[in-house]
């Protein structure tokens, strides 16, 4: 490792946002494994600094897979038309939450495609209500919706939203979706949850054709000007049926999880306070990769404890792991990840963002 590569790392370990973003894209251009175990270390340091050797979890249910949108990566897009399309009724929704409660998660995620109608509102804004009463700390993640509909939410309970900018560069943002995209719109939803007061998630994914370090320092720029309070972030999973596909010189799984891994340690190094998430997609790329990113900087486990008669038509990309896994084994195979690498769960905590109680006082 050289000496700026040292230097830089023990900049961003004293204080948040020391780095330049051509620096952020060097500790992610990490030349060999002396580095990356360094950045990671370092990573981790920080993390274990702001909230310990302690994984906050969150129920994760995935409320249905009709979306309007035609994001060129997913598998969910509304093209295609091999997706056997599924909306979960309120009652199996309420019964995850009543699932997730009894099994000591203080909250819960509600993840769907992207629908904008009235009906839907008074649905989502339904299933809040009655979710309510079990105290869970909601995020929604919805997509983009209107002010009205954020606040008519936040009014109904939910606490935190996560909506991905998938890019901070418009440009390569129209590179991923078609027309009727808009990049803007989805800042301008960012700012909006940030000003009604949710905690804000946003993220991106790493590993895309066409995606440069420099591309990604800059997302994680991006991060710290929006002020989010929790990442999630995740390397692209190629799927058949989506036309992104991959370019010739595409990584290989090693190569994507190492990005991954990379991605939430500078992200961490940066931004210090915020929740990060180790995302599904380290799991698909290799068995033991959640507990790799929670050695990378990440502090938040999301376990998929949706009914597993629903897991397959939820695929983003192929291999999704635990596709027939139950919540209970979801919850004892968490618990053993977790101790795997000398970390322990916070049951019955909601696990709110350090970054956003900070800067709520
Ligand atoms: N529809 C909502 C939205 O787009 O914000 C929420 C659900 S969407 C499936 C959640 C995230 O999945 C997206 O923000 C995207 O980053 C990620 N995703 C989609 N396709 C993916 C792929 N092929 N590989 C990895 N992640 C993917
Ligand atoms: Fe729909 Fe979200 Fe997939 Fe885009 S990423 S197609 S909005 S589910």
């Amino acid at each position: 490792m050289n000496a700026s590569f040292a230097d830089m790392l023990r900049k961003a370990s004293e204080s948040p946002k020391a780095l330049s973003v051509p620096e952020l894209a060097r500790l992610l251009a990490a030349e060999d494994e002396g580095e990356r175990r360094a950045l990671h270390a370092a990573a981790y340091a920080v993390k274990v600094r702001h909230v310990g050797r302690r994984v906050s979890v969150r129920g994760l249910v995935e409320a249905g897979n009709v979306c309007a949108k035609d994001c060129l990566y997913c598998g969910l897009r509304r093209s295609n038309a091999a997706v056997a399309r599924y909306s979960l009724a309120a009652d199996e929704i309420l019964h995850v939450a009543e699932v997730a409660k009894a099994r000591g998660y203080a909250s819960l995620v509600i993840q769907s495609g992207e629908v904008e109608s009235d009906v839907h509102t008074r649905f989502v804004e339904d299933v809040l209500r009655r979710i309510a009463p079990l105290d869970l700390g909601v995020t929604l993640s919805l997509g983009e919706q209107t002010e009205d509909v954020f606040r008519r939410w936040k009014d109904a309970g939910a606490s935190r939203y996560l909506l991905r900018i998938e890019t901070s560069d418009p440009a390569y943002y129209a590179k991923l979706h078609p027309a009727g995209h808009d990049w803007k719109r989805r800042v301008a939803c960012l700012e909006t949850l940030k000003r009604l007061g949710y905690q804000l998630g946003t993220g991106v994914m790493c590993a895309l054709p066409g995606q440069t370090p420099e591309m990604l320092a800059r997302d994680i720029a991006f991060f710290g000007e929006i002020d989010a309070d929790m990442l999630g972030m995740g390397p692209y999973i190629p799927h058949p049926d989506a036309p992104l596909g991959v370019a010739p010189e595409a990584p290989d799984d090693a190569a994507r999880l190492r990005l991954g891994l990379d991605l939430i340690a500078v992200a961490r190094l940066h931004l210090h306070d915020v929740n990060i998430a180790a995302a599904t997609s380290l799991q698909a790329l290799a068995p033991d990769g959640r507990e790799r990113g929670l050695l990378a900087g990440a502090n938040v486990l999301m376990p998929n404890l949706t009914d597993v008669q629903w897991r397959a038509g939820y695929q983003l990309y192929p291999g999704k792991p635990n596709l027939d896994e139950s919540a209970e084994d979801a919850t004892a195979a968490l618990e053993r990840s977790v101790a795997s690498v000398g970390e322990s769960i916070l049951w019955n905590a909601r696990g709110d963002s350090p970054h956003f109680r900070r800067t709520m006082r």
